[in-house]
């Protein structure tokens, strides 16, 4: 590392680390390397390629393992996980997926064994929900929810859970934002040994208001699809650790699953990272003025927001572990789900569509659709009521959205009681 590349802040970073024009013809963007596979300048190079791949000799310093074949490694992938470095603070290796739900899968099947346990909070993505309860528990290896935000709660349940492997947090959690103490669930974490690895899914407010590596954990987990993708266009994950020990089984899962994110994705992706942090902050600011400004509306019961927490617990923890709000709210509408659906019938500037994250904003109803296979109570204990939509704002002129958001409520009360 040159003493330029020490210095330089991450924004910097992300558009000079990494990619070596030379490598591309000179290329000021990197190329698209479609190859599956690559022509070994020698058998004795192959041979040595496939022995660091299959950990049998260590790479000498500065010596990249060779690229081989596109399902282990290839260029794109690792021009993105070395822009994604310097986003990630203290990130010190990357892997990316072909979805969010790949990297999680990946991540936690790496370092589980059938007999291990993973303790989770709730709510969590229904992906990972589904994944831990359908796949995970059958397969032997147990998930313990715990509630998020709850700190004693998660630090029972990492005491006494018997081979506990994986700490599994997201915060804050859909769709109503609540926040857990990443700091607090570290040092539990600690006090067990063996030391369960924890694991972050930092979608929500990462990499730009949210550090887990900071605070601890061992691995943020992305849905690339959401903020990092940013436009509603791809679908990827990405993995990343303080640790290449902790990394290297899971790119070794990787190869075998061949859930590597693919070339072109990984170009499309390695384009939208130098201006995550100016959507987010973009993003952030939308959301923050438009949600203060329907908290008092009429046809609204309550918001979820993390400026707008109540709850001094929720307060703290936010002011400990995240710089700015983020792009994402929730509302509940007094009128229940018929005047959720009226709101969401009237909206011109926001769509009604699942997901987040995008530079334009959607809206959608947790309760009849990402939220409607889960049961009854679990439901009371996430607070996905029949009211609550759910917001993520874009970077459009917020006025526009806050315009159209008080257009659709005032259509909302009139089938409020
Ligand atoms: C969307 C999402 C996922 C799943 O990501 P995919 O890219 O859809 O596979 C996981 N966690 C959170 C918090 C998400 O929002």
């Amino acid at each position: 590392m040159s003493n330029l590349e020490r210095k330089i802040h991450p924004s910097t970073a992300v558009l000079t680390a990494g990619f070596d024009p030379a490598l591309s013809v000179g290329s000021a963007r990197p190329a698209v390397f479609r190859s599956s596979t690559y022509v070994f300048p020698s058998p004795e190079a192959a041979e040595r390629a496939f022995a660091i791949l299959g950990g049998r000799i260590k790479p000498e310093a500065g010596e990249s393992a060779d690229l081989i074949y596109s399902r282990f490694n290839h260029p794109n992938a690792e021009i993105v996980e070395e822009h994604l470095l310097p986003l990630e603070s203290r990130g010190r290796a990357a892997a990316v997926f072909n979805s969010g739900m790949a990297a999680i899968m990946t991540a936690i099947m790496a370092h589980t064994r059938p007999g291990d346990a993973i303790v989770y909070t709730v709510p969590i993505y229904g992906g990972t929900q589904s994944l831990i309860q359908n796949f995970l528990e059958p397969w032997g290896i147990l998930g313990v929810p715990v509630p998020g935000g709850d700190a004693a709660a998660i630090d029972k349940a990492i005491q006494h859970t018997p081979h506990c492997r994986i700490v599994l947090i997201e915060t804050p959690a859909n769709p109503t934002l609540t926040m857990t103490d990443i700091r607090q669930a570290v040092e539990s974490a600690a006090r067990r040994e063996p030391k369960p690895l924890v694991m972050v899914d930092n979608t929500f407010l990462g990499p730009a208001f949210q550090h887990p590596l900071e605070l601890g954990a061992d691995v943020t987990l992305y849905s690339a699809t959401k903020y990092l993708g940013g436009f509603s266009d791809i679908l990827a994950g990405v993995a990343i650790s303080k640790d290449p020990d902790v990394m290297r089984p899971i790119r070794g899962r990787r190869s075998l699953f061949g859930n590597i994110l693919a070339p072109d994705e990984c170009w499309i992706l390695d384009s939208r990272l130098p201006t995550v942090h100016l959507r987010m902050n973009r993003q952030s600011k939308n959301a923050q003025r438009i949600a203060e400004r329907l908290a008092g509306h009429p046809a609204v019961a309550s918001i979820f927001y993390p400026t707008l927490f109540k709850d001094p617990e929720q307060i703290r923890i936010r002011q400990a572990q995240c710089d700015y709000p983020g792009g994402i709210f929730s509302v509940d509408l007094k009128g229940g789900k018929a005047a959720a659906f009226e709101f969401l019938r009237h909206l011109q500037v926001a769509r009604n569509a699942v997901s987040l994250g995008g530079v334009e904003t959607l809206v959608c109803h947790p309760r009849s659709t990402t939220h409607s296979a889960v049961s009854q109570e679990e439901l009371q204990l996430s607070g996905v009521v029949d009211g609550l939509v759910r917001v993520s704002v874009g970077i459009e002129d917020w006025r526009d959205v806050l315009t159209d958001f008080e257009n659709a409520l005032q259509q909302a009360l009139k089938v409020t009681a």
